[in-house]
């Protein structure tokens, strides 16, 4: 018999990727996501979903690399797998280059991404006015069909799910021994967390299907992404702007920068336009507490403020944040036993 009540708050790919690990490795727990938005309404379903990333400042690196090299080796075993086409993720080679050279010529996971190397002077010869260039195999993620797929993973492990609006840890006391929060953005008025804030960034689809390759200038601002459903071309970086509807001049100037970068895209067929809000923090938030709620005291797990990296860092700290509920169980258990 299940005995212990899990509650997982958020159904984008923090929230479900947390929500099949604890389902999988737990079978004690009965775990119930509950979400008011689902695929294909979350931030997680438009993101690019090219795995890569920047350094969080206060998370030690060592951490920041396993966050990274978990998701990457998780994702990699499904484009290997006959889950690919259903789950949406499959290898993506391509460039990222740079005007300038950086003072950091090799990331972090530059380990763990497949054959990163220093591009040579013929593959930057396109780019004119670029001096320095990284090229590597990634992971593409296309979260519309990733999540579906996830949810359908946590279903087949006995997970429950259901749609609502949570509006404070409060109501979900009475029911759950242990509340997990992958909220997102949300978490700005589920916790009080006053350090989420929004970044804007817009995409368009194009149909460009000759484009094989992914093109990413260095300051992250203007990308190329060819996925399975169309190329993703980026984007917008706008911090604290809330507006979800699309900005025609960010159109235009997405048009024209990756035009630049590969000519080839100046007639291309733009299939449709997407805004969302990248939930962002100067770190993310991977951690528990004991919060009193209804006059006892209950283990909260945080996983939420990921900003631009939260398909890349998805299974990582989600494997984290199942660590952290085998704490909350552990103490439990002490406490039953005195
Ligand atoms: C244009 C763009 C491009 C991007 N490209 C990439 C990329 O290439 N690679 C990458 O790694 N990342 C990328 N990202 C970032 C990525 O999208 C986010 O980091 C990621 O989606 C965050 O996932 P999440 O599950 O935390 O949030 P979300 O997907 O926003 O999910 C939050 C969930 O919590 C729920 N929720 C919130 N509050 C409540 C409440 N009170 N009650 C009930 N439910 C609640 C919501 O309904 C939703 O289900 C991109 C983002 C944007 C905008």
């Amino acid at each position: 018999m299940k005995s212990v009540q899990v509650a997982v708050v958020g159904a984008g790919v923090i929230g479900l990727s947390t929500a099949v690990c604890i389902a999988e490795a737990l079978p004690l727990c009965a775990v119930t996501l509950l979400a008011e938005r689902f695929s294909p309404d979350t931030t997680s379903d438009g993101a690019a979903g090219l795995l890569f990333a920047a350094e969080f400042p206060d998370i030690p690196l060592e951490r920041q690399r396993r966050w990274f090299k978990d998701s990457f080796d998780h994702l990699w075993a499904i484009a290997r797998s006959q889950h690919s086409p259903e789950a949406g993720v499959m290898l993506s080679s391509g460039w990222q280059i740079f005007k300038e050279v950086p003072a950091d010529k090799k990331p972090f996971w530059s380990d763990f991404v497949i054959g990163f190397r220093r591009m040579t002077d013929r593959e930057l010869k396109p780019f004119p006015n670029h001096k320095f260039g990284q090229a590597f195999t990634t992971i593409k993620c296309e979260c519309s069909s990733y999540l579906p797929w996830l949810e359908k993973r946590f279903r087949k492990a006995g997970g429950q799910v259901q749609q609502t609006k949570v509006s404070s840890l409060q109501e979900l006391s009475n029911i759950y021994d242990i509340i997990v929060n992958c909220s997102g953005l949300g978490s700005k008025m589920l916790v009080d967390d006053t350090q989420v804030y929004p970044v804007r960034g817009q995409v368009l689809k194009v149909e460009a299907p000759w484009l094989q390759h992914f093109i990413r200038a260095g300051d992250g601002m203007t990308y190329i992404y060819p996925g399975i459903h169309g190329v993703t071309l980026g984007g917008t970086r706008q911090e604290g702007d809330w507006r979800l509807q699309v900005d025609e001049g960010d159109t235009k100037s997405i048009l024209e920068r990756c035009s630049e970068l590969e000519p080839s895209l100046s007639k291309c067929k733009v299939l449709s336009k997407w805004v969302g809000l990248r939930p962002s923090r100067r770190n993310p938030r991977v951690e528990r507490e004991l919060v009193q709620l209804q006059g006892h005291r209950v283990p909260v797990v945080h996983n939420y403020g990921h900003g631009a990296w939260g398909v890349t860092l998805s299974w990582g700290t989600a494997l984290d944040a199942l660590g952290l509920v085998r704490q909350c169980l552990h103490e439990m258990h002490l406490h039953a036993k005195l």
